[in-house]
């Protein structure tokens, strides 16, 4: 009997195939129409269960008719974040290539937590990741050829929780992993830093009171000096500063942290210093926004999102790190069951000891088609363009006489508001994301709430910039002849 006519109850080749080739189409048509649906999805809490029968079922369903409720019940509970028109926290970008190096890995079905249970792997991931270290204008410490290494994460807080973890365990000898004392270890970030830094002061162990909030600078940057005073602080109440989490471009306002002056901090104290560019960190790669690098030669520690600004669909953090023993020896546990050759010869790298779980996918390959589908050349272009589009929305605003720059726009974001009351402006953003024809989010700055603009889904031209500005006037204006009209 061959498996052709011996499948059982799973799918057969064919109907493989067949809807496979379907599958694909509707996610071409899907990313040609994507304009026709609301960006923000404008369902009420529990529309979309309301619609799911209550127990699963019993008899296996056609393809068709499970496609056919996806279209019907799921779809509007999506909101679209591969529309041109989705303005809002930072881009999920993907790409053609991206999806399809994820399927190719999904049909592979690899689980590559040792470099034994798929060589390929684990090999084409550290390959992939040292020509970023060039790519980025990353320091070559952090490539494999040298001292240190690259990981895919699954997102920047699980980077920032495997630095937090290793500086713990370089600060206290392995105190932590052994014993489980903590003792009086302090983190610091700044009051801009991304709330992922504290969940991972929770979770190892330092604790959330433990972990300082610096103060910014009026360019919402990290003071270096008020760091140094912090710790100094910190140290004559006999505490033990360990770990310094920096920001290459902050989620709220796009600020950079000064990392130089951070790292000449963290020499002086032997402190760990880890920095963070989530999404700005893709931008590096053009030379005229390299220097958004400048310092990060000095850190233990670095990540930014693939996921974000570079077309590589979720999950796809990348972390560096300048010395991968103390990382590896952080993390790793060696259980029976996973002892062989190849492991202990030390001549492979096993990516488990690299992150928090054991398991992982393939995920270098989307990374991999990403990279040889548009080049370097090819990326750059597209984060020029977004950065040439934000600008010009700028332009815009700050030509408007009703409008005003919140901060200095940076790269692929503009944080602007309404000359009118926080109140003016929150109605704006929940008009504006009620019309389905855009999705922007807001921050404050100051106490002052403000619309965020940020500009990095793949398919974003001038055209919609253009008619999003003009949307964003024309609300504006209606809700202030609502109000003028009620007075
Ligand atoms: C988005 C963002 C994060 C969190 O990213 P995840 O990959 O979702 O964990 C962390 N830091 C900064 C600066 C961010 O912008």
């Amino acid at each position: 009997m061959t498996l052709k006519d011996n499948h059982g109850y799973h799918m057969s080749a064919e109907e493989f195939r067949r809807h496979g080739y379907n599958l694909i189409d509707w996610l071409a048509d899907y990313a040609l129409d994507v304009e026709r649906y609301p960006v923000l999805s404008q369902v009420a809490p529990g529309d979309i269960r309301a619609k799911l029968p209550p127990v699963a079922p019993q008899v296996g369903e056609r393809f068709e008719d499970v496609m056919a409720d996806f279209e019907r019940d799921i779809l509007p509970g999506i909101t679209h974040w591969q529309s041109p028109n989705f303005f809002a926290y930072f881009p999920a970008n993907t790409s053609g290539p991206s999806i399809l190096g994820e399927l190719l890995g999904a049909g592979l079905g690899v689980q590559g937590m040792l470099w034994l249970t798929s060589p390929a792997c684990t090999e084409l991931e550290t390959h992939v990741l040292d020509w970023l270290v060039d790519i980025l204008h990353l320091p070559r410490k952090f490539k494999s050829t040298s001292s240190g290494g690259g990981v895919i994460q699954d997102s920047a807080s699980s980077a920032t929780l495997c630095a937090l973890l290793t500086a713990r365990e370089r600060a206290t000898r392995f105190n932590v992993k052994d014993s489980g004392t903590t003792g009086r270890l302090i983190a610091y970030g700044s009051t801009e830093t991304h709330s992922s830094l504290e969940k991972a002061c929770a979770i190892a162990g330092i604790g959330v009171q433990n972990l300082r909030k610096i103060p910014t600078n009026d360019r919402l940057q990290m003071d270096p000096a008020a760091l140094s005073a912090q710790i100094v602080q910190d140290r004559s109440a006999g505490m033990q500063p360990f770990f310094v989490c920096a920001t290459v471009g902050t989620t709220s306002t796009l600020a950079v942290d000064p990392v130089a002056e951070i790292a000449s901090v963290c020499e002086e104290n032997q402190l760990w210093l880890h920095v963070d560019a989530a999404m700005a960190g893709s931008a590096a790669m053009c030379e005229e926004h390299a220097a958004l690098h400048r310092g990060v030669e000095r850190a233990d520690s670095y990540c930014f999102n693939p996921h974000k600004w570079m077309f590589t669909n979720f999950d796809c953090d990348c972390f560096f790190v300048a010395d991968r023993e103390e990382l590896i020896n952080t993390l790793t546990i060696l259980p029976e069951y996973l002892r062989n050759q190849a492991t202990e010869s030390g001549e492979v790298i096993d990516y488990r000891d690299w992150q928090v779980p054991l398991g992982r996918r393939f995920r270098s390959l989307k990374l991999w088609f990403v990279l040889r589908h548009y080049g370097v050349e090819g990326l750059k272009h597209h984060i020029r363009e977004h950065v040439a589009l934000t600008a010009r929305f700028a332009k815009w605003v700050s030509d408007s006489p009703d409008f005003e720059i919140v901060v200095p726009p940076n790269l692929n974001l503009v944080c602007f508001r309404y000359r009118a009351d926080n109140d003016f402006n929150k109605k704006l953003v929940e008009a504006l994301n009620r019309s389905g024809r855009l999705f922007l989010t807001h921050t404050t700055v100051r106490g002052e709430y403000c619309l965020r603009f940020c500009i990095g889904q793949t398919n974003t031209a001038e055209s919609h910039v253009a008619a999003a500005w003009r949307l964003i006037e024309g609300t504006a204006r209606q809700l202030q002849a609502h109000l003028d009209a009620e007075k």
